[in-house]
């Protein structure tokens, strides 16, 4: 763009010296206007997403059979942490190990998880975080479990009671699927706190409700 060009574009052209700095002056003081104007309005629309996020990423989970409460508000994690290491082989009594969700949150378990496990070609974990499963001829083993499992941390439910559903040496194990009693009678969670194991309790999607927490 030449000189003339972008005069006439700031409308600068035909101005004495004094006009023209007043001119630039004014269109100095109106950008810097817009500019803060769209600097305030993009805090507003971050913080009005920060409270919708609130609204709906606290919630406490109820028994869908009872009502009754069965974790207090837990805020939403955007997945599922990896589980801490922990050498458990090591370890001076038995399980459980350290818990994959910090106590006062949740997430979503998007992969299946629990019974059954079934048969498969691919070798490879036989669930989330966890290991290699083989069936009694050597074949290996995947779940066909739920997807959508809210997962908390075990501490932080409230009126649940084991139902083994598959055998465990000091704790609990996910493979054969729901093991966690409501006080209801029914079954609304597994819980995985064997000694080897991450530490975990699923609540079903099915079975449990979300109060959402203002
Ligand atoms: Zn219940
Ligand atoms: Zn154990």
């Amino acid at each position: 763009m030449s000189q003339e060009e972008r005069d006439a574009r700031l409308g600068l052209t035909g101005l004495t010296g004094a006009e023209r700095e007043a001119r630039v002056r004014l269109l100095t003081e109106r950008v810097e206007r817009e500019a803060a104007a769209a600097r305030a309005a993009l805090q507003a629309q971050r913080a009005r997403r920060r409270a919708s996020e609130r609204e709906t990423e606290t919630a406490v989970f109820a028994c869908a059979a009872c009502g009754a409460a069965l974790t207090p508000a837990l805020r939403r994690l955007s997945a599922v942490p990896e589980a801490p290491f922990y050498a458990w082989w090591d370890a001076d009594e038995p399980g459980p190990s350290p818990a994959t969700v910090p106590s006062g949150f949740y997430a979503i378990e998007t992969e299946s998880y629990g019974a059954p496990l079934v048969v498969t070609d691919v070798p490879g974990p036989v669930m989330p975080r966890h290991g290699e499963h083989r069936n009694a001829e050597g074949k290996p083993l995947v779940s066909q479990g739920p997807r959508g499992n809210i997962v908390i941390n075990p501490d932080d439910a409230r009126g649940l009671s084991l139902r083994h559903a598959s055998p465990a040496c000091c704790g609990a194990t996910p493979d054969g699927g729901m093991n966690q009693l409501c006080a209801c009678g029914t079954l609304v969670a597994t819980l995985c706190s064997d000694c080897c194991l991450p530490y975990e309790l699923h609540l079903s999607a099915d079975q449990v409700r979300a109060i959402p927490q203002t």
